[in-house]
């Protein structure tokens, strides 16, 4: 916990501030001395996932891949419901994301991926297609903890783990045949505990 003591003589004010960093989508309350507050916290903003271009805001993003890469699908943000993930074997957690997808035909989509250590541990996608117009969705996709799969075990390491994301434009007649990207960082970390 964060701690500043401040000294006042009478009808004196002084203004102090913490930083605080968190890692989900949510409102956090605040408690100084018994004063109570709160905070919203939004979403990590992705990086570009074709030039790796960082922006802190969701509008400067959109305005990059309007100019530089027109007419492509990319991720907008993405988040962890939780800041740690409890590491249960078998079990799932899941990640959030708002991604941009161009106009799809019938039999045409977007499959969006997000894994963390082993590809082998998705358990879910973000899926977008099937005549759907251009425009912003936002998906939930699910990842594995720990996964039992022919004869062996896939467990990240405790702590810090990297969120990587792939992208697939999948038709009726091919599944993962075609990425627009692979294995690209989007700067979300997930906090694995025992
Ligand atoms: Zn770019």
């Amino acid at each position: 916990m964060a701690e500043q003591i401040v000294e006042l003589a009478p009808d004196e004010s002084k203004e102090i501030s913490f930083e605080a960093t968190p890692k989900e989508v949510k409102t956090y309350s605040v408690s100084v001395n018994g004063l109570e507050g709160s905070f919203k916290a939004i979403a990590r903003i992705a990086p570009c996932v074709y030039c790796g271009a960082q922006f802190t805001t969701e509008s400067d993003l959109v305005a990059h891949m309007e100019a530089n890469h027109p007419g492509k699908p990319y991720i907008v943000w993405a988040s962890l419901p939780e800041e740690n993930v409890l590491l249960t074997p078998g079990s799932q957690y899941s990640i959030k994301a708002k991604v941009f997808v161009p106009p799809t035909v019938v039999g045409e989509r977007y499959i969006f991926a997000f894994w963390s250590y082993q590809w082998e541990c998705i358990a879910g996608f973000i899926n977008v297609g099937e005549g759907t117009p251009a425009g912003f969705y936002i998906g939930e996709a699910a990842s594995y903890h720990c996964l039992h799969r022919m004869g062996r075990w896939y467990c990240p390491p405790l702590g810090e783990n990297t969120v990587y994301s792939d992208c697939y434009l999948a038709g009726i007649d091919r599944w993962y045949s075609n990425p627009v990207w692979k294995s690209v960082d989007i700067g979300l970390k997930v906090n694995f505990i025992a």
